[in-house]
Parts: structure tokens; C-alpha cells; sequence
């Protein structure tokens, strides 16, 4: 078993960065600090922009690569094979995965392949004695878990890293030693083929400064237009709590919260949300939150810097029209 905790990632991303890598190396860095672990990052496939400056600045000391053309685009079987195999070869303390949609179908697989002990969810990282001890939201995100890994020589930790801030250390840079690790993949068969990739283009709600979201309040699918409307009118983007697309109102890609996307925008309006934890999960870290509600007690409110008790079928109109007045 080496010394290691290794942040594994294999996807450039949208904006050509593993989402949720450099939150992921902010909390493995703070862990290798304190336990005495060596700091390394695992890319397989196609290399991140700029992956040596990043590496270098969260004070990775080697950055290793597994390039391979069957890595080119993501496919399960082939990554959970690459990656129990550098597994194998350097026996990581911990591997540390961001938690993207992906990482969930690859983690619990190689843990199961290293013999490792798995957590998922993590929110923070400790080492003591032998024991790695994982503090992980839980329960839909109503409490928080601290797991500790004992039985396990090694474990693999899935990172909420959407709920992370990355923070580089000060004069904490390396020049980071670039390894080529070999793997051979040549005998692995992709089991799931994919026939139709999904397509997303325009903006995206994890990067919206504004964003106007309706929940069942609304009453009805013809009403969500009200939010489109006031989004539009403010710039913004429009949103939903996760019964309004269950209710097939409008499309997964603007549910926000636990099993939806975790936003951070400068404002975001809530209208006829009742402020369920697992929805507030994705938007409490906006910068200020603005609830209307009928209910003076919803949970919202707990939340909102402003709060307009009443009937957000007559309230959106109005806020439309002040909007446009300006
Ligand atoms: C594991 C798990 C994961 C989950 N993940 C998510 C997630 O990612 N995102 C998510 O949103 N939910 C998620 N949920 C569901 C969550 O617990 C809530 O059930 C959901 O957020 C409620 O949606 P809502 O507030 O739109 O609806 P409701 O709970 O039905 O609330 C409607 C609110 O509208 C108010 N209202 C009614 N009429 C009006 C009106 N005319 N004007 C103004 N206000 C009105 C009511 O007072 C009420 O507060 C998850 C649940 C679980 C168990």
C-alpha cells in the first residue's frame, strides 16, 4: 500500500476541466496534508486544459495519465477497467472521484474490483491511525454521516463536489512529475453501447446568475410559463422543484437539487416551493434567495432573504410587470 491519495478523473468537461476537479483537489490536498499523504491526480483519457497549472497549484506531486484511444469518449467497463488496473499497480490509500452522473456508474465497481471500502456523497476526508474516517451527506441530504473505513486497505470516496468550494493553498505550488501509466485495455468489451448521445447546448443551469424556479405551487403545467416569463424578463433561467418534472411540466435538465442540478446564482426566486431540504440543497448556496409562497410557514422561508407570502399566480404577473417597467 503506497502513501498516496490519488483524485481520479476522465472526462475534460464542458468548460475543458473535469467538473468538479479542482473542489475534489482542494479537499484531497487537505487530506494529504494533515495525514502525511502524497498527492496525486489520476487522468485517464483525453487531457484536461491547463491539467499541469491546476496540478501545480493544488500542490499535486505527480500527474499521472492513462492514454488510451479506447478512453477517447466514456465508457464504464473500459474506465473501471483502467482504473483498477493503476489501482493495482500503485495502490492508492484512497482514490477520490468527483461525484459526476458518470463517477457513480465507475466507483462502486472499482471498489468492488481493488477490494477497496466505498463512500459516496463525501463532504469531508480524514485519515486516523489506519482508519480513513468519511464525513457524507445522507438521507437525502437531511443529515450528514461520518463513515469510518476500517476493514479496507484502501478506499474509494465519491465527492459532492458541487457542494465544495475550491480553494488553492497560498505558496502551497509543486511542479507536479508527469507519469505515463500503462494499462492494457485490449480485452475489455464495452457492455452498454450508446445509440443516441444526449444533446444539451445553450447555456446551463449550474452557471446561471439568475434563475427563476417554479414548484407545484404553480397548479397546473400551463402555468410554468409564468417562470419562463419572468426568467426571460430578468435574463435568467428557469427551473423547477422535482414534482414539476415528474409531472412531466417541463424537462430534467432544470430540476434543481439533490438528484437535480446544485446552482449557485447571484439570485434565485422560488415560487410555490415548499423549501424541501432535498431541494434546497441545490440552491441555498445562492446569494440571495427570494420565496413566494401562500403558506407564511413553508420551510422556504427559512431560507429566503425575502419572503412574499401569497398567490404566486397573481405575484409572478405583477413581478413581470415592475420588471419591464424599469
Ligand atoms: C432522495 C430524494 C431526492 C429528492 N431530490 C429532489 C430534487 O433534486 N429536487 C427537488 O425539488 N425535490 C427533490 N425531492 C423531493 C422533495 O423532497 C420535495 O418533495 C419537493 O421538492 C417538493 O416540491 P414542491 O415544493 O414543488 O412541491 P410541494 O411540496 O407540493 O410544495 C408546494 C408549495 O407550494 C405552495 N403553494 C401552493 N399553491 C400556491 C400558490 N398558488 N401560490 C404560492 N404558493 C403555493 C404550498 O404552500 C407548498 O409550500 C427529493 C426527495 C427525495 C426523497
Amino acid at each position: 500500500m503506497s502513501n498516496s491519495v490519488v483524485v481520479c478523473t476522465w472526462e475534460r468537461g464542458r468548460a475543458g476541466v473535469p467538473a468538479g476537479a479542482e473542489e475534489t483537489l482542494t479537499l484531497a490536498r487537505k487530506l494529504a496534508a494533515s495525514a502525511g499523504l502524497e498527492l496525486n491526480w489520476l487522468v485517464a483519457g483525453p487531457a484536461p486544459d491547463r491539467a499541469l497549472e491546476i496540478a501545480g497549484k493544488y500542490g499535486v506531486a505527480h500527474l499521472d495519465r492513462i492514454e488510451d484511444a479506447k478512453l477517447a469518449d466514456f465508457q464504464p467497463d473500459v474506465c473501471v477497467e483502467a482504473l483498477a488496473q493503476y489501482s493495482k499497480q500503485h495502490a492508492p490509500k484512497l482514490m477520490v472521484i468527483p461525484q459526476t452522473f458518470n463517477a457513480r456508474l465507475v466507483a462502486p465497481r472499482l471498489a468492488a474490483r481493488a477490494g477497496a471500502g466505498i463512500v459516496m456523497n463525501a463532504l469531508k476526508l480524514e485519515v486516523e491511525g489506519s482508519a480513513v474516517k468519511v464525513t457524507a451527506s445522507a438521507y437525502g441530504g437531511d443529515t450528514r454521516v461520518v463513515y469510518e473505513v476500517t476493514g479496507a486497505e484502501s478506499c474509494v470516496v465519491g465527492v459532492l463536489a458541487d457542494m465544495l468550494l475550491a480553494e488553492a493553498p497560498e505558496g502551497g505550488a509543486s511542479a507536479p512529475a508527469v507519469r505515463q501509466v500503462s494499462v492494457d485495455l485490449g480485452a475489455v468489451a464495452e457492455r452498454v453501447r450508446v445509440i443516441q448521445k444526449a444533446h444539451f447546448e445553450g447555456p446551463r443551469l449550474e452557471e446561471a446568475q439568475i434563475i427563476v424556479a417554479g414548484g407545484m405551487g404553480l397548479g397546473q403545467k400551463e402555468n410554468y410559463h409564468l417562470i419562463e416569463d419572468l426568467a426571460r424578463t430578468l435574463g435568467g433561467m428557469a427551473a423547477a422543484s422535482r414534482p414539476v418534472v415528474e409531472n412531466g411540466w417541463v424537462d430534467s435538465s432544470r430540476q434543481v437539487g439533490l438528484t437535480g442540478k446544485i446552482t449557485r446564482p447571484v439570485l434565485y426566486i422560488g415560487a410555490g416551493i415548499s423549501g424541501a431540504s432535498q431541494h434546497m440543497v441545490g440552491c441555498s448556496a445562492a446569494k440571495t434567495i427570494v420565496a413566494v409562497n401562500k403558506d407564511p410557514d413553508a420551510a422556504v422561508f427559512r431560507y429566503a432573504r425575502y419572503g412574499i407570502v401569497g398567490d404566486c399566480l397573481e405575484i409572478l404577473p405583477e413581478l413581470i410587470r415592475a420588471v419591464k417597467a424599469q
